[in-house]
């Protein structure tokens, strides 16, 4: 069994604060113990503040969906480090394929973004994966390599922080349709060599799968090499789901 796992909960643009504080009033009734496994709830900027209020028992961590590249200043509608950590905030995803695709984030400004996380408390979650495109033409291997480096190479990394690196093949998000096990293995043991290339010795790197991880299936993605937990997304938004493959990551 794995020691050191994660659950997280990606609600993008799902919930308006009502449907948030209605999801943890029912996700606190149930039985948590956070011992091996940790909830990670990314709900909208918006909400971050009544989270933060009703994680009494501590249930869960929260993190942000985005964070501004800019520490600080004019640049209108944007959301700083400095803003979520008001909230308590642990943790932020960056990268996300969505932001990639329809936000226009590439390689650099997500490398950016994470060089803030790393620099301050906050965890970055990075997210990195490569389109049906991509895979159809063979370049998923190089294509996860090219976002590694750009992230992580020739930088300060201080080996004794945590980082969280998601693995989000584009075409298993929101599909329904995992990728299979098989490709799962294939890529996380890639993702693991092209890291250690890059850091060899790093010990505070996680790795997590996600694309349409549900309650059944989440038993067999959870056994693969290297994958220490869900980014969730579909599956998150019905507490009794999310708490059903919580219950399977605490087991496996
Ligand atoms: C996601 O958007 O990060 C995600 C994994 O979504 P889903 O679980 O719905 O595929």
């Amino acid at each position: 069994m794995k020691n050191k796992k994660y659950c997280i909960a990606n609600w993008k643009m799902n919930f308006n604060n009502n449907n948030s504080i209605n999801f943890i009033n029912k996700f606190n009734e149930f039985d948590i113990d956070e011992s091996n496994v940790t909830i990670i709830v990314c709900p909208s900027f918006t909400s971050l503040s009544d989270m933060n209020k009703l994680n009494k028992n501590n249930n869960f961590k929260l993190g942000s969906q985005n964070v501004s590249i800019y520490e600080k200043g004019s640049y209108t509608g944007q959301i700083s480090i400095d803003m979520i950590n008001d909230f308590n905030c642990k943790y932020s995803i960056i990268g996300h394929s969505e932001r990639r695709k329809y936000c226009n984030e590439d390689n650099n400004i997500i490398s950016q973004k994470f060089d803030m996380l790393h620099k301050s408390n906050i965890i970055p979650i990075v997210c990195i994966g490569e389109t049906l495109s991509q895979r159809n033409d063979n370049s998923a291997f190089k294509v996860i390599e090219e976002q590694l480096t750009t992230l992580l190479k020739n930088k300060n990394i201080n080996i004794s922080k945590e980082i969280i690196i998601a693995y989000e093949p584009v075409w298993a998000i929101g599909t329904g349709l995992s990728a299979d096990i098989d490709t799962i293995r294939i890529m996380h043991l890639h993702i693991k060599n092209s890291i250690e290339k890059i850091i060899p010795n790093n010990c505070n790197i996680h790795m997590l799968y996600g694309g349409s991880v549900n309650e059944n299936n989440a038993a067999d993605i959870i056994k693969v090499d290297y994958v220490d937990g869900f980014l969730i997304g579909s599956s998150s938004l019905e507490p009794e789901k999310f708490y059903k493959i919580y219950k399977t990551l605490k087991e496996n």
